[in-house]
């Protein structure tokens, strides 16, 4: 059984997420969706609100799991039994850190490889942070994100614009 762990912050899950996690599925038999639970970051939503948007995301597929992970991403991985991490590139700008990434996590656990798919055409200039500028200014971002995403989305728009 081929096992992957495909980490992120995930604040919010968007589209682009949601291909890699399908495109995962061709090559692995589990994905485990592992949500960032990292106190000293100040997310757009809180941990609760990114798990169930995952969760809700990701309820029909088979074979993805979603948890939560806080210390070391490859003691997490090594706990599922995993043979390894996915990550997805966009621009160039992602090379980087990718990179430093991938090279120390396989220092500390040579067992288990980073896997890169390039992103969907379709989805590479998707980010988190770009959903949440236009939906901060009242954009429709329906096509960008899940379902339980837009709904969420709309509760933060209301709630900011009531201030
Ligand atoms: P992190 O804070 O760990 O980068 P993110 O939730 O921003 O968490 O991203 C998780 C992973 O998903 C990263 O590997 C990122 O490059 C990838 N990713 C995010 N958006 C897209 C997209 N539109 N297409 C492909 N990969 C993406």
């Amino acid at each position: 059984m081929k096992i992957c762990v495909y980490p992120g912050s995930f604040d919010p899950i968007t589209n682009g997420h949601l291909d890699i996690i399908k495109r995962a599925l061709k090559t692995f038999d589990e994905v485990y969706v592992a949500v960032l639970h990292n106190p000293e970051k100040e997310p757009n939503f809180s941990f609760a609100q990114r798990m169930k948007m995952v969760k809700e995301s990701v309820s029909g597929m088979k074979k993805v799991f979603v948890e939560s992970f806080d210390g070391l991403l490859v003691d997490y991985a090594a706990s599922k039994g995993a043979c390894a991490i996915i990550r997805g590139l966009r621009a160039v700008s992602d090379f980087e850190f990718e990179f430093q990434m991938a090279l120390t996590n396989a220092k500390m656990q040579p067992r288990i490889e980073t896997v890169f798919l390039m992103t969907g055409y379709k989805y590479s200039y998707l980010s988190s942070s770009l959903v949440m500028q236009i939906a901060r200014l009242g954009g429709d971002v329906s096509d960008l994100v899940p379902a339980a995403v837009n709904k969420e989305l709309k509760t933060i728009k209301k709630t900011e614009r009531g201030k």
